[in-house]
């Protein structure tokens, strides 16, 4: 089910070595069984937070109603903050399925994430700034809409109204928890004397989902694999226990923060390598799930485990780098180039190693045991995955005969090697090879950019 224990075996280094490799096979694996009995914690987490506030896996409703038609018109501002870069849009909906966008990256300073959030909030609206004088200004006389995809958990109380619950993905500026992201962006607007309105604060998952249901109306769930992780799926209101205020409409996006699951250590198999990497974390204790499955964080596991071989002089003949002792330097980018890397000598995971790591010199050997590690960590990851997904499935009690599709953004699945095809296989474990038929796994990119667009316009056309 994880890795095949057979090839351990006929990896042919010492004894010492190859006994490392195989408890750390043991450690990592997640047998079906396992898989089975996370996903039975997993709906029942989920059940938990739709029925009170406050529950661990914060299943947040997101006032985002109805499924958009594809017939939609306008021109909307739309924004994206929570990954590498800040991406600012713009969307013409011209309707009959088609849409027009223009797009601006602007890179994130590193002390911005960390600094204050007013400060964050002014170069989010500087940037907007530049952005509306680089294209035409024209349509710039009445005050623009904009749907602002903020990748963090905020608990809504309308659906441009919240509060920060808390930073994730490395972001930790001040000011912020407990304050209302979407009010703060709309005061950088106001001081700077811009007409823009944020009409909607877009959890990237719920932007990823109503992108692509503009265009396919099966798609039930949106994914983000990437820096962070997350979901979020079309909810029947009367499920929605913990729901207060009347509404007419029958369903509802939630965004479940799934990132947070099993914060109280039931089943996640977390090893002395998650461990560490949570303790030094800037949100230590919280979001374990995600930090086993999302791109921010399986290069740093894989970090962990090579310095523990290297301390038990089983890699590198015990001899590790400056570079390699520094946090987060082994990107999960790496891993997926050493991967992939598939030449006899194993030459690219060399050049990870020696060049982009500064390990003085590696054998073939080493090279070998990095790259297990490197698979160990990202098939966990994808069933880990897998489990949130078929949690998901169950909870809807998706029937055999319908065709679902679940949108999914992210550097991890976009780019991970072999990640959707492990991710698929411990579903089929789950619920039989037929599973392939049901459920499929569509990339989309434009979440933040058209499913932002999209919210907004349903929000100022008074859907
Ligand atoms: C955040 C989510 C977000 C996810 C993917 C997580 O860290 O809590 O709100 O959807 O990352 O970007
Ligand atoms: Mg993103």
């Amino acid at each position: 089910s994880s890795l095949n224990l057979q090839e351990l075996n006929e990896f042919d280094g010492s004894q010492e070595q190859k006994q490392a490799l195989k408890e750390l096979g043991k450690e990592f694996e997640i047998t079906t069984e396992k898989l089975r009995s996370i996903v039975k914690q997993f709906t029942f987490e989920m059940q938990k937070g739709l029925e009170r506030h406050g529950a661990k896996v914060a299943m947040i409703p997101s006032f985002v109603t109805g499924k958009p038609t594809g017939m939609e018109s306008g021109t909307y501002l739309a924004i994206d903050l929570g990954g590498t870069n800040l991406r600012v849009c713009k969307v013409d909906l011209l309707g009959n399925g088609k849409v027009e966008i223009q797009q601006q990256k602007y890179i994130v300073p590193e002390a911005m994430k960390t600094g204050e959030m007013r400060q964050l909030c002014d170069f989010i609206a500087d940037s907007v700034d530049m952005f509306l004088t680089e294209i035409d200004t024209d349509s710039y006389s009445e005050a623009l809409q904009l749907g602002f995809t903020f990748s963090f958990p905020v608990n809504l109380r309308t659906i441009n109204r919240g509060n920060l619950m808390q930073w994730t993905k490395g972001y930790c500026c001040t000011g912020a928890i407990g304050k209302d992201p979407g009010l703060m962006l709309q005061d950088s607007f106001r001081r700077k004397n811009m007409k823009v309105n944020v009409a909607a604060i877009v959890n990237d998952t719920v932007g990823t989902l109503m992108a692509h249901a503009y265009r396919d109306p099966t798609t039930f769930m949106g994914i983000i694999f990437g820096t962070g992780t997350n979901a979020a799926y079309f909810e029947k209101m009367d499920n929605i226990t913990k729901w207060e205020d009347d509404i007419t409409s029958e369903e509802m996006v939630v965004n479940m923060e799934w990132g947070a699951f099993d914060e109280e250590r039931r089943v996640l198999p977390m090893t002395i390598y998650d461990n560490r990497l949570d303790r030094e974390s800037i949100n230590p204790g919280t979001h374990i799930y995600e930090k086993m499955i999302s791109g921010m964080y399986l290069g740093e596991i894989v970090r962990n485990m090579t310095l523990g071989l290297v301390d038990r002089q089983l890699l590198f003949d015990g001899k590790s780098s400056p570079e390699m002792n520094k946090k987060w330097s082994f990107e999960t980018s790496h891993m997926s180039a050493i991967e992939i890397d598939t030449s006899s000598d194993l030459a690219d995971t060399q050049y990870v190693l020696e060049t982009v790591l500064g390990i003085p010199s590696t054998t073939l050997m080493d090279r070998e045991m990095v790259k297990t590690l490197c698979r160990l960590v990202g098939i966990r990851a994808a069933r880990l995955s897998a489990a949130g997904v078929a949690a998901v499935m169950t909870h809807c009690n998706l029937l055999p005969q319908d065709a679902c599709t679940a949108a999914v953004d992210g550097s991890v699945f976009e780019f991970y090697p072999h990640f959707s095809h492990n991710m698929m296989k411990a579903l089929k474990e789950l619920f039989g090879e037929e599973v392939e038929q049901k459920i499929k796994f569509s990339q989309s990119h434009d979440g933040s950019g058209l499913g932002a667009a999209v919210i907004a316009m349903q929000v100022s056309k008074g859907n």
